[in-house]
């Protein structure tokens, strides 16, 4: 990987000097990369960014950009942000409402004489294709043009690195499509390590060389999107990324047996109560007299959702023991089963996870095998 321009190690911070909000936390943002830290609403994303950025002081572990250390819990030192040179971006924008777009964005140039200033002020614009908006006040522009001018403004500087908070949450779903993909390009073609914030996986996977999973402080996993999606290391990375099925087992010579056929377990001793967890599109759906290779279990459609790329089947099956399975499909196939038809659900073990019901399952078995009891 390039050369780390963002590191933390270590790092902690709480609030009321008691809850840790962030534990233990370390990351890197290597230079022209994009690392988006992932996490449900209050896990401490916010906080990770304002201490990289300087706006909270740092308590525990340490803080380097381009190799110095600019904030240490232990020592003190701590940095003033204005001297940190990252660049901001906010939900908001956080635009001043009596300056012009250009001033807006001249405004953290201040250590440029005045005649540049300007004109870094227009090439930032230009980079975000807002040029021809110097003269506007912030009033005048649409959503996302007041997000391309916060992001010039936050570039103007040509800081290393970039931190942006949820940057997209002000935009609605269409604009925000566009928005992500310009800035994305912006982001790449500056050069800067950045480190954005957002609670919606879909954004992370997109935006991101790799993802920083957070649960309530902690680091879960990291990595890049692909691999996140197709091997998360716990139930809640998993289920972070999309809805899922869930079926349950007892392991047996490192096979799970379940209704949709053997799932391999080999990392689990004989015995382990475990979960089998799936993405809906992992679950195929055929016709039930149609010619396939896998074994299939036979099942009710129950409700069928088209949402354009894909349609969402709902399906009941019934397994061995006569247990109702409630199971959802994820489909681009050209197979369009209606509510009612009977279909064929097979699934392919190595796409599916393997997990203990509880995090001490792998040390400490739950039950004995069925078999034995
Ligand atoms: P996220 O960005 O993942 O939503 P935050 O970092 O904003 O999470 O918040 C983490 C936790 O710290 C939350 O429980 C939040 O309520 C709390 N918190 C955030 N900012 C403050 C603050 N200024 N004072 C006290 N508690 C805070």
């Amino acid at each position: 990987m390039s050369e780390i321009i963002l590191g933390l190690e270590g790092v902690g911070h709480s609030y009321d000097g008691v809850v840790e909000v962030v534990s233990g936390f370390s990351l890197g943002v290597g230079a022209g990369e994009i690392v988006c830290l992932l996490g449900p609403s209050g896990c401490g994303k916010s906080t990770v960014l304002r201490l990289a950025a300087g706006l909270e002081t740092l308590q525990r572990g340490r803080i380097q950009l381009r190799g110095e250390t600019v904030a240490d819990g232990e020592s003190g030192v701590s940095q003033p942000p204005e001297r940190r040179n990252v660049g901001l971006v906010f939900q908001d924008f956080a635009l001043f409402p009596h300056l012009t777009v250009a001033r807006n964005v001249a405004f953290g140039l201040a250590d440029l004489p005045e005649h540049q200033r300007g004109q870094r002020a227009l090439e930032a614009l230009a980079q975000v294709g807002m040029a021809g908006y110097a003269g506007s006040y912030p009033h005048a522009l649409s959503g996302g043009q007041q997000q391309r001018v916060a992001l010039a403004r936050a570039l103007a500087p040509r800081p290393s690195v970039m931190l942006l908070d949820e940057p997209f949450s002000g935009l609605d779903a269409r604009l925000r499509e566009q928005i992500r993909d310009d800035t994305l390009r912006v982001l790449k073609r500056s050069g800067a390590a950045t480190l954005l914030v957002t609670h919606d996986p879909e954004e992370a996977m997109f935006m991101a060389d790799r993802i920083y999973l957070m649960q309530a402080g902690k680091l879960i996993q990291s990595g890049p999107p692909a691999e996140v999606y197709a091997r998360p290391n716990s139930e809640f990375a998993a289920k972070f990324f999309s809805n899922i099925n869930e079926l349950e087992g007892i392991v047996q010579n490192g096979w799970v047996a379940t209704p949709l056929g053997p799932i391999p377990a080999a990392q689990w001793p004989s015995g382990s109560s475990v979960k089998v967890i799936f993405r809906p599109e992992c679950l195929d759906c055929v016709p039930i007299n149609g010619a396939s290779g896998r074994a299939v279990l036979p099942a009710t459609v129950t409700e069928v959702r088209f949402i354009g790329v894909a349609r969402l089947i709902r399906v009941l099956a019934t397994a061995e023991n006569g247990a109702a399975l409630d199971l959802q499909v994820r489909t681009s196939g050209a197979f369009a089963p209606e509510v009612g038809a009977k279909v064929g659900l097979s699934l392919d073990p190595a796409r599916a996870f393997v997990f203990g019901p509880a995090q001490n399952a792998m040390q400490t078995p739950l039950a004995e095998p069925r078999s034995n009891a």
